[in-house]
């Protein structure tokens, strides 16, 4: 079975290159794009990872992590947080508010895939 990775991404261009980076690694990817369709996509689909984008409209993504972790459906669903490098203190926030881990815009093509590998552990067969 595939590995699902949710993108939760307003910004078009970022959801384009997350999807083709994640896409390309072989991984099955979701897409929402706002707040409020993260929620409801990670309840409905339970994705394996999600890389939520802290600034979104709506529900921001501090606000999503901290209702998925509140939810026993999506609790235990890994979480990266993806911050913008200006906004200092993002990262402390994120874990905080149970992210698992972070990475900052602009994105590195090569550290997104090997962060995501290792919050997957032993369940990335589909690996390439
Ligand atoms: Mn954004």
């Amino acid at each position: 079975m595939p590995v699902k990775i949710l993108i939760a991404e307003d910004n078009l261009n970022n959801q384009k290159l997350l999807h083709d980076i994640l896409h390309y690694h072989g991984y099955e990817v979701l897409m929402a794009e706002n707040g409020k369709e993260a929620v409801r996509v990670a309840r409905e689909e339970r994705p394996d990872l999600i890389c939520m984008d802290l600034q979104m409209p709506g529900i921001d993504g501090l606000t999503v992590i901290g209702m998925l972790r509140k939810d026993p459906v999506t609790k235990g669903i890994r979480i990266i947080a993806v911050t913008s490098l200006a906004m200092v203190g993002d990262r402390e926030k994120a874990l905080q508010a149970g992210a698992d881990d972070y990475i900052s815009k602009p994105f590195d093509t090569r550290e997104l895939p090997l962060l995501i590998r290792k919050h997957l552990g032993g369940c990335e067969e589909s690996y390439r």
